[in-house]
């Protein structure tokens, strides 16, 4: 029988979401249902939104959700009806980096993510005989119930407030794990972050786990970077204030840093980004400005050992790492709630617009 639930749903490119009925399918083999606890809001999500990433519609976004597992469909062993779980990025389990724990690299992750149905072509979500594309991220948390697989449903402490874990699927597992997964610092040393969106500032509390003796942030929004010093930056630069930014940097940490993390994607920031660190460095770079998009860089400056790579998803392996950052969170290491604003899901639009014009770092929808 399907469940009957509310869907935010997305009808034409930059059109505001629409609260609808929709029925969810029974979970199929290795899937589970969900019934939607909470659900953050991504950069992705707007993306799909003004058509930067092209999807099926309608469509359901939301790929940051959290929840109760309602149902589980054949397969499914190492999950039950009443666990708590966080749903992160789709993978298929199976693939040449699914089995060496970089999921985040999956051959599927397209399909998975963005096709908006289970790659055997049908749908999750529908009204009467209309089909509503709901695999967005392998589940499409915008809804009181969802439909994810088993392998991107992972189980978390019950005692953890569920309502806000959802942005450890991706937006905070992004910044974090950027820093301790693909960059990994070692204790004392330095680290350059460009924008202090969900991404970065999750950076900045990784880099303080990592033991980074100067975390330093860029931004160009003082509050921003005030947050960024509370959650453990050393140095704050703000971007307007400065002529020369890379100059002014490396007045605090010549020879320059030894890691470096855009989350600004402009060829701009990824060229200071590498600038500011000595040699040799290795540099991530994560904000995303379309699928295609051109940058300039210095080769000089690149061969002397320094190091530009992309990064998804923080390189993280989600079974273990979305419980390793819930227990630097328990243990006051992870102050991730510092980020978000809760809204009821019929705020859904205004949350959005929150997180465009800056005043709200992480919005995170919160179903009754
Ligand atoms: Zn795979
Ligand atoms: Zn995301």
């Amino acid at each position: 029988m399907p469940t009957t639930a509310t869907a935010a749903i997305l009808r034409e490119v930059n059109e505001p979401l629409t609260l609808e009925e929709v029925q969810v399918a029974d979970p199929a083999e290795g899937e589970v249902l969900v019934r939607m606890v909470g659900a953050g809001i991504c950069h992705t999500d707007a993306t799909g939104i003004d058509g930067t990433i092209p999807l099926p519609l309608p469509s359901v976004l939301g790929h940051e959700g959290s929840g109760v597992v309602e149902a589980v469909g054949e397969g499914v062993t190492d999950l039950a009806p009443g666990d708590h779980v966080v749903l992160t990025f789709g993978h298929c389990g199976d693939c040449k980096y699914c089995n060496k724990d970089r999921p985040a690299y999956c051959e599927m992750f397209a399909p998975l993510n963005y096709f908006g149905t289970r790659m055997d072509g049908t749908v999750t979500m529908s009204q009467g005989d209309e089909d509503v594309h709901g695999c967005f991220f392998s589940q499409s948390s915008f809804s009181t119930y969802a439909i994810a697989l088993a392998t991107n449903a992972i189980k978390v402490d019950k005692d953890l407030p569920l309502e806000l874990l959802g942005p450890l699927g991706c937006g905070i597992q992004t910044g974090s794990g950027t820093v301790l997964n693909a960059l990994n610092p070692s204790a004392g040393d330095s680290i350059a972050i460009f924008g202090m969106g969900g991404v970065g500032l999750s950076g900045v509390m990784g880099a303080k786990i990592a033991g980074c003796e100067q975390i330093i942030a860029v931004d160009i929004n003082d509050e921003r970077l005030a947050l960024a010093r509370s959650l453990g930056a050393t140095h704050t630069f703000n971007a307007k204030e400065h002529k020369d930014l890379v100059w002014d940097i490396m007045g605090v940490a010549a020879p320059g840093v030894d890691f470096a993390l855009d989350a600004v994607g402009t060829n701009e920031v990824i060229r200071q980004a590498l600038e500011v660190t000595r040699s040799p460095a290795r540099i991530a770079t994560v904000g995303f400005q379309g699928l295609q998009h051109d940058i300039t860089i210095d080769q000089g400056h690149l061969l002397l050992g320094r190091e530009l790579c992309g990064v998804i998803e923080g390189d993280a392996n989600p079974k273990d790492f979305i419980p390793a950052l819930t227990r630097h969170y328990a243990d006051g290491e992870f102050p991730f709630d510092k980020l978000i604003k809760t809204y009821k899901f019929s705020e859904i639009n205004e949350a959005f617009e929150a997180a465009h014009n800056g005043s709200v770092v992480k919005p995170v929808i919160v179903f009754d």
